[in-house]
């Protein structure tokens, strides 16, 4: 590992400060992603600026129903606070359905929105990774892809995105609030994550020196649920997951909010599958036609192809678990 320098500011304008003069500057939060990629040398920082003493630590209800979660906010907190139980069960069965219980005590909830893939290519230098190193070339498309994406993805990566709790966030239309020398601004999460394009490495629309300080949540739907599919029960990143949060009136969907896990290289909002159960009934037909709509425009190769399969059916029978009321909450 490179040496560093190490500060920790404590308060927001002097780890923003901080970070505006150090152009080789990197935020840490619980350290979780950040410390492995800069043990294995992916991650070169001159400086790390310890966000971690600042006063970003708190769930607090807005006035209106929503919510507003600090950045530090440690993983397992926000999955064990009352009002995201009671309000968000989408957001805290996510967050509980990643990672182990040890990481989710260190993990932030800002961090988890910046963590880097898992591709195996990515943490291996011997491999061609355009990710890691722009124009380098992309081992994963013509190697092991079973854990890889099959939307959004573009010919230079498909990596998936590996966290649950933005999939939870982005069905729930998160912002994301974030903080600089420049002023405080707003981003709805939909549009934080960058698909890979030609440009892999350029994961975000935040930009380096930005300090993400919290995320909003609008009130809270009827009905919420994330299903997630792995190859063990525990410690497993999703093959798929889905979050959906419903509202039902009259007998059919009045509203619906889905978002997919496992399969994009984003957290995946299904707006073709929303579009086709607004304001439809609720049968399995109706199900089945939304899911397969949003999976006709994937992208399979021989590794991953089970995943449209996989996915068609996790988005029925999430949507048949919340509207039959077989686990809906
Ligand atoms: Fe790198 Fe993306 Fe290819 Fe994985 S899929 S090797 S992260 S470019």
């Amino acid at each position: 590992m490179r040496p560093f320098a190490y500060v920790k500011p404590s308060d927001v304008d002097g780890a923003v400060q901080a970070v505006a003069a150090d152009s080789g500057a990197k935020f840490l939060g619980g350290g979780t992603n950040l410390v492995d990629l800069m043990r294995e040398g992916i991650e070169r920082p001159y400086t790390v600026v310890d966000v971690t003493g600042l006063p970003l630590d708190e769930v607090t209800a807005l006035p209106g129903g929503g919510l507003r979660i600090g950045a530090l906010v440690r993983n397992s907190t926000l999955a064990a606070d009352h009002l995201v139980r009671a309000r968000y069960p989408v957001l805290s069965q996510a967050i509980l359905a990643g990672a182990s219980a040890q990481l989710r005590n260190m993990a932030t909830v800002g961090g988890n929105l910046l963590q880097r893939t898992r591709c195996p290519y990515f943490y291996d230098q011997a491999s061609a990774c355009n990710k890691r190193e722009p124009g380098a070339g992309c081992d994963a498309l013509g190697g092991l892809n079973r854990s890889h994406a099959i939307l959004g993805v573009s010919e230079s990566c498909i990596a998936t995105h590996p966290s649950d709790m933005c999939v939870a966030l982005v069905a729930l239309e998160a912002v994301v609030e974030a903080r600089s020398v420049r002023g405080t601004r707003r981003i709805p999460l939909a549009d934080f994550h960058r698909p890979p394009g030609d440009t892999p490495h350029v994961e975000t629309v935040l930009a380096a020196d930005e300090l993400i300080t919290a995320v909003e949540l609008p009130e809270a739907p009827a009905h919420s649920r994330y299903r997630k599919v792995r190859d063990r029960a525990s410690y497993a990143f999703a093959l798929v997951s889905v979050a959906a949060a419903v509202e039902v009136r009259d007998g059919s969907i009045s509203d619906v909010r889905l978002a997919l896990g496992g399969v994009a290289t984003t957290p995946w909002r299904a707006r073709e599958a929303e579009r086709i159960l607004r304001g439809g009934p609720i049968t399995e037909e109706a199900f089945r036609r939304a899911a397969e709509a949003e999976l006709a425009p994937a992208t399979v190769r021989p590794g991953n192809a089970f995943k449209a399969g996989l996915a068609r059916a996790t988005i029925v029978a999430t949507l048949r678990e919340l509207t039959t009321g077989g686990g809906a909450e």
